[in-house]
């Protein structure tokens, strides 16, 4: 049986006193949650929140990471700095960076490896765009980045990682995508992981889904077979939407 891991993705909000005045609120809805529940502040709120939530079941989440361990990157933090500044997870291949940020799978890839030698869970995103599903090519986009993205990592570093399915067309619009859908794209992506890897293995993986998760359609997404968790992103930023989402049962 797979664990539930819901996790909140706060992007561009919060400042470092909000953050704080937050996190306090979660480590007292959460202190005997039953799910794997991670929050992941910006860059400048990491080190007070992780203080907050020292001792909280709620893990500690980044959004990103350097591609590299040091040296000449100005405006870059390097997957080591992230850990000693209390990060549990780090998120990777998220859209946004993709496609604002022009990331490949290439760095991506490059990212996972550092963040995982440097003692870092990592959270892998994939998911098509709009055109891509129109195409009729989800799948085979998702099964792109899953290989790519994984290059070279190990079937012993799997427990260190959750894939996120975010079909882009489905992230702060306000549409979902179906449950039947998503679980759709999940169990196809699980079958890549099987070949990539095992039967075993792929069914240990924890598959999240992201793209508008509420309240009012976190149960049915998580009732899916192959739906293990969810990355919110609007719904995670106040206790009244990401409460109930992480405590969907
Ligand atoms: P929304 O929940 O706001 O659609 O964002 C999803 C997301 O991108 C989480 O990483």
């Amino acid at each position: 049986m797979r664990p539930y891991f819901l996790a909140g993705n706060w992007k561009l909000h919060k400042t470092p006193s909000e953050a704080v005045a937050y996190a306090k609120e979660l480590a007292e809805a959460f202190a005997s949650v039953t799910h794997r529940v991670m929050v992941a502040p910006t860059y400048v709120c990491i080190p007070q929140v992780a203080e907050v939530l020292k001792g909280s079941p709620v893990l500690v989440g980044a959004q990103n990471c350097a591609a590299a361990e040091s040296g000449a990157h100005t405006g870059e933090v390097a997957p080591a700095m992230l850990k000693e500044a209390g990060v549990d997870v780090v998120i990777l291949g998220h859209s946004e960076r993709r496609s604002i940020y022009g990331e490949s799978d290439e760095t991506i890839n490059q990212k996972v490896k550092l963040a995982l030698s440097a003692g870092l869970e990592v959270i892998l995103c994939v998911g098509e765009t709009l055109d891509e599903r129109e195409a009729g090519k989800a799948m085979q986009v998702v099964e792109d980045q899953l290989r790519k993205g994984l290059a070279g990592i190990t079937g012993d570093q799997l427990d260190k990682i959750t894939i996120a399915y975010e079909p882009v067309w489905a992230i702060g619009t306000g549409k979902t995508a179906t449950p039947q859908d998503a679980n759709e794209i999940h169990q196809g992506a699980r079958e890549v992981l099987a070949d990539i890897y095992s039967t075993e293995a792929a069914e240990a993986m924890v598959i999240q889904y992201g793209g508008s998760v509420k309240p009012a359609n976190v149960k049915e997404l998580m009732a899916m077979e192959h739906i293990d968790g969810a990355l919110v992103g609007g719904a995670s930023l106040t206790i009244e939407n990401f409460a109930p989402i992480v405590q969907f049962d």
